[in-house]
């Protein structure tokens, strides 16, 4: 086995795992923190283990509302990570966190539209995280 495979594609300084790829990895850093500012709630424990995170989505979030809300936001954006990474290994591009954040924006509005009860968050406040999330679900 070719060592140099097992590198990250995004970073290049370290060896990819899972947790590196969706946590550890500096793309997934500011991805996060940029997910983070967006909807004000502070994310995952990046020095934490994949465990941790997924306790975290399923235990942490008290609100109903904020846990469905940012259980979405969370599932998108490890999809996304995952997506750029093959992307990168795949076809060599390199995404971009803006990017990123877009689609995570777009990805996890349809999720939370379709699961909330009268589809009323509108895409304005999605993207503002501007909502009142104990209304909705
Ligand atoms: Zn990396």
């Amino acid at each position: 086995m070719n060592l140099l495979n097992v590198v990250c594609k995004t970073c290049g300084a370290a060896e990819e795992s899972a947790v590196h790829i969706l946590l550890r990895c500096n793309f997934a850093k500011r991805t996060w923190e940029l997910v983070s500012k967006w909807t004000k709630i502070p994310m995952v424990n990046m020095d934490g283990t994949l465990n941790d995170l997924l306790k975290e989505i399923s235990e942490v979030r008290r609100i109903k509302g904020v846990r469905k809300a940012m259980n979405a936001v969370e599932i998108q954006t490890m999809w996304a990570l995952w997506k750029i990474r093959n992307d990168k290994v795949f076809n060599g591009r390199q995404g971009k966190v803006q990017t990123v954040l877009e689609e995570i924006k777009e990805a996890s509005y349809q999720d939370v539209k379709l699961r909330s009860r009268n589809g009323s968050i509108t895409k304005r406040e999605w993207w503002d995280f501007n909502i009142n999330l104990s209304f909705c679900f």
